[in-house]
Parts: C-alpha cells; sequence; structure tokens
C-alpha cells in the first residue's frame, strides 16, 4: 500500500477531520480496488484485522486517524506535555479534564470552535464510554477545577493519588494530608464537591485497559496506537489459529469464510451448469453437503475418523464443527487439541484439491500429509526457537500411530 504512508502523514500532521463520510467513501473505493468490482465476500472488520488473529491486515484509514489522534489525546489525558497543551488550550476557560470527563463543553461551546480541539475531542467522545465506565484513576478533579492560566502547571494530582481507601468505599484524604496539593480550604472544599458527584458513578479502582495499554507506555509510536485499536475493534471477531503455517492457515480462512465455490454457487454466477454434487451427481451441492452430508464425503471421513481413533487412542463425538471449523469445544483434552486441528486441517486440504472429481482421497494420502506437516511444524519450531519437548509432546501420538499401523520407521 503505498498510498498508507502519505495518509498517515497526513493524519498525524493534520487533525481536522470534521465529518467522518470520506472514510466511508475512502473504504469504498479500497473495497472496490481489492474485489475488483465484484460484490465483497469477507467483512471489512475481518480484513482489516492482524494476521495473528486471522485478519488480512488491510489498514482501515479511519482506525489510522483515530490513532493518531489518540497519540495527541494522551497529553491531554496525561496532562503532562505542557507547552502542547498550553499552545492548544491558549483560549480554554476550563481545566483539560474539565472538558474530557466533566462535560464543560456544553457550557464553553468556544471549545470546538478550535478546528483541532474538535475533532480530537470528537474521536475521545467516541471511545470514552467504552474505555472507561466510572470515574478514572488518571482525572484530576484539581485541574478540572483550576482557574485556567496561561502557563500551565506541570504536575496535577490524579485521584488514584489522593484518594483512600475508607472500608469497602473511597474517600478522599484528609486536608492535611493533600495540604502540598490544594492551594487552601476553598480550594479542597471545591474538590470535595467534585468528589461528591463523581463518587455517584463509582471509581474505576482496578487499572482500567485504557491506563495500561495506552497511558502507561511511554510511547506516542501511531502504529502502536493502531494496533491496541484495531485489538479493542475486533476483540469479538477473531478466529482461531493454531499454525503459523501457511498452506494450513489458507484452508483453515477458506472454510470460515466458505470461500469454496460449490455447485449451488455456480449455476448463480453462470446460470449453465446443474447444481448436483459432483462427487455424488445426486444431491443438491451445498456447501454443506460437498463437505459433510454427501454419501462419499462421508465416507471419507469415517475412514479418515478411524484413524483419528487410532492415533488419539480414546473415543470423540464425531462433530462438523470440529472436523471443518476446528471448533472441539471441551471435546478433547487440551493437550490433543493441536494434533486434532493438524489432522482435521490435512483431510480437508486433500478434499479440497479433489473438489471437482468424483474420486475421494485415501488414508495413505492423510497420513503422506500428516508426515509433511510434521516436518513443517519441526522446522518452524526450530526457527521459532520452540522447546524440542514441545514438539515431540504435539507429535508423540501420531508418530506413534505411524510405528503401530503403518511400519514406517520413526523420522
Ligand atoms: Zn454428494
Amino acid at each position: 500500500m503505498n498510498v498508507l504512508p502519505k495518509m498517515l502523514f497526513l493524519f498525524q500532521t493534520l487533525q481536522i477531520m470534521d465529518k467522518m463520510e470520506c472514510f466511508g467513501k475512502w473504504q469504498r473505493d479500497i473495497s472496490k480496488f481489492v474485489w475488483q468490482g465484484k460484490k465483497p465476500r469477507i467483512k471489512f472488520k475481518i480484513l482489516t484485522d492482524a494476521k495473528e488473529r486471522g485478519g488480512f491486515a488491510l489498514p482501515d484509514l479511519k482506525l489510522y486517524y483515530e490513532a493518531a489522534a489518540f497519540c495527541w489525546l494522551k497529553d491531554w489525558l496525561l496532562l503532562e506535555n505542557t507547552d502542547v497543551l498550553d499552545l492548544k488550550g491558549f483560549n480554554n476557560v476550563f481545566g483539560w479534564h474539565a472538558y474530557l470527563w466533566y462535560d464543560k463543553v456544553k457550557s464553553h461551546k468556544a471549545f470546538k470552535n478550535h478546528i483541532v480541539r474538535k475533532a480530537l475531542f470528537n474521536v475521545w467522545t467516541k471511545y470514552k464510554d467504552l474505555l472507561e465506565n466510572k470515574t478514572p484513576r488518571w482525572l484530576s478533579p484539581m485541574e478540572a477545577k483550576a482557574q485556567k492560566r496561561l502557563n500551565m502547571e506541570a504536575k496535577w494530582p490524579k485521584y488514584w493519588e489522593i484518594l483512600e481507601r475508607d472500608g469497602e468505599s473511597w474517600r478522599l484524604q484528609s486536608m492535611e494530608k493533600l495540604k502540598d496539593k490544594v492551594q487552601d480550604w476553598l480550594h479542597y472544599a471545591q474538590i470535595k464537591e467534585v468528589f461528591k458527584l463523581d463518587k455517584k458513578i463509582g471509581f474505576q479502582v482496578e487499572k482500567s485497559k485504557l491506563e495500561t495499554e495506552l497511558l502507561e507506555p511511554k510511547t506516542k509510536v501511531l502504529s502502536k496506537m493502531y494496533n491496541l485499536l484495531l485489538k479493542w475493534n475486533t476483540q469479538d471477531e477473531t478466529v482461531k489459529s493454531f499454525t503459523a503455517c501457511t498452506m494450513l492457515k489458507e484452508n483453515i480462512m477458506k472454510m470460515m469464510y466458505r470461500w469454496y465455490l460449490t455447485p449451488v454457487k455456480l449455476v448463480k454466477i453462470y446460470h449453465n451448469c446443474d447444481n448436483l454434487c459432483w462427487k455424488c451427481k445426486e444431491k443438491e451441492g451445498t456447501f454443506y453437503h460437498m463437505w459433510w452430508t454427501c454419501s462419499k464425503v462421508k465416507d471419507f471421513w469415517g475412514k479418515n475418523y478411524n484413524e483419528f481413533l487410532k492415533m488419539m487412542k480414546y473415543t470423540f463425538m464425531k462433530k462438523p464443527e470440529a472436523f471443518l471449523l476446528g471448533i472441539t469445544g471441551s471435546e478433547l483434552p487440551k493437550k490433543d487439541v493441536k494434533l486434532f486441528l493438524y489432522a482435521t486441517t490435512a483431510a480437508r486440504i486433500l478434499l479440497a484439491k479433489k473438489w471437482k472429481i468424483q474420486e475421494i482421497p485415501t488414508v495413505q494420502e492423510w497420513q503422506m500429509k500428516m508426515m509433511e506437516f510434521m516436518e513443517l511444524a519441526d522446522l518452524t519450531g526450530r526457527i521459532h526457537d520452540q522447546k524440542e519437548e514441545e514438539h515431540q509432546e504435539d507429535w508423540k501420538k501420531f508418530k506413534d500411530y505411524l510405528n503401530k499401523y503403518c511400519n514406517i520407521k520413526d523420522m
């Protein structure tokens, strides 16, 4: 993506997106290009997700824009980079936290007249409730209540520094304890009022995600911010992935997204053939029929299932979600899941190779494929400094199975 760096430069320098519609338009253009004008076959969210979570890492421009905004927002939340804050808040009436947390934007409309402030504030509003649903630890009531001065003070006490436990709940530390942090009793009384209101919402006791992942790291690297937002945005879309091997991954992805073209789909596209299954030539060739219910495919899974049983040395259910999608649930002990995923993926890859012909793969072919995978896993294990024992453990049952049933010497 040659365009990305250019866009990123723009985003980082100029935080002035007022309307978000243009992102939709850009994204539609990219999508049109990716799918060559055809109907998209994968959800945009999954396209943009990180590769290690089973996505395709297509850049999400809007998210990049928001990540750039968070790089700036970090200053607002932490109140640390006072020079920048002075510059940006030259005509602020209240402290930064008054705008960010206490809704002062409503009483001081001019805050949003500043084009950068407005843009950043909009991004913050979008994420605020998702990230903090109680009074945050990083919030500084002192700063929020402070009389706005031209040059900002550097150290503002945050809630986590000025509260103390009071049995089950929290209370503001005494004026005696806070004497370095407050100016006088009036100031203390003001803060106490704010505290009373905040207490109604409750206080964030543990560090929030925002704090640990965004505020604590001393970095403002855009890509890190982006990855963080991406993780938050796509959390529910994760596709199970157990291997780094692209050959296996490809099949797993294609199963997840029903990528394989079936007779039923082809008829819809070309209108010039029948929609019968290529294997049995009797039933309608739907995705589920082609992978599971077809009598010939059933036979294939039956034979493989017998081999799996010999290998695992215990019985388990023959469920389509486990065999086709790798969703094993509690059916298998955890230590065997990896081997089971290898075994089923090997079978599926073989079946996909004979997708359009009547023939079905043999058990020998499956054994060969598994040996191939074992070597590959060994290789990647060594490259990634995996412990030798770990690899042995993963494949032990398959090796035993080979020795016992195939008379192939240990490789
Ligand atoms: Zn069939």
